[in-house]
């Protein structure tokens, strides 16, 4: 392809051997200058929405853990999947396609998970949701529709429950967590999200290890070269303050 945008610098910049230097006439017009450039509006409003309940303190330890995929029960549309927390080398994953190292590692870590857990994850930790350092997410379909590629459509509302090892007591704590969006938003998602974490919660307290509502203090930003490897599970925390295995919630032992 001829590079035509060079022939439209008169005379300053010199034609090259081969190329005709001849005026072209479909472009006579734009020489005179617009006093203000006539402009093509591009534009994409994508907007996300979540709601998260507050925390449930469970007893059980690792017991409880496995309790969670059943606090779905009757509200999961699709196949529930759990997501655990993120090992060391995922620690900087984020869904931020423009910060390519970022996003790799995220792609790295959830490629494998279906479309619907996909689409909670890149919703849910865009508004902070969720944090994949130290959350056990079990996550499903909780209303509405995929399109042909399994994908969950803008008014769907994706979600479930994660939960996290507090880091004062050892406790599981267990939180509800829904949301939607993507190009478009509907006026009763809001209130269909708002219902559907009432049953979440209502779930969550209904099992045998709920101690009661607990206010969340989620664990301190994880940052720096992550903490000690769990002597439990082996698990690598990305978490260099955490005092319980993010993954299997026992002590982590401390040089
Ligand atoms: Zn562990």
């Amino acid at each position: 392809m001829p590079l035509d945008f060079l022939k439209r610098r008169g005379g300053g910049q010199a034609a090259r051997p081969g190329m005709a230097a001849q005026p072209d006439p479909t472009r006579v017009a734009s020489a005179v200058l617009p006093e203000e450039a006539v402009a093509q509006e591009h534009q994409l409003r994508l907007s996300f929405s979540g709601k998260s309940s507050e925390g449930v303190r469970m007893s059980g330890g690792r017991a409880a853990m496995a309790e969670l995929p059943g606090m779905l029960s009757g509200l999961a549309r699709s196949d529930v999947e759990v997501v655990e927390p993120l090992p060391l080398e995922y620690s900087q994953a984020t869904p931020t396609i423009v910060r390519p190292s970022e996003a790799m590692q995220w792609l790295n870590a959830h490629h494998a998970q279906s479309p619907i857990t996909r689409h909670a994850l890149l919703v849910l930790e865009s508004i902070d949701g969720l944090d994949m350092a130290f959350d056990t997410f079990v996550c499903t379909l909780l209303e509405g529709e995929v399109d042909t590629s399994g994908y969950p459509e803008y008014n769907a509302i994706v979600g479930g429950v994660a939960a996290h090892w507090d880091e004062a007591t050892g406790d599981m704590i267990a939180r509800a967590v829904v949301g939607w969006g993507g190009r478009g938003a509907r006026g009763d998602t809001d209130r269909l999200g708002a219902k559907i974490l009432g049953g979440l919660l209502t779930n969550i307290l209904s099992s045998p290890n709920a101690l009661g509502l607990t206010s969340v203090v989620r664990p301190a930003q994880a940052i720096g070269q992550g903490g000690v490897a769990c002597g439990h599970c082996g698990f690598a925390s990305a978490h260099e303050r955490a005092f319980y295995c993010p993954k299997c919630g026992m002590r982590l032992a401390r040089a």
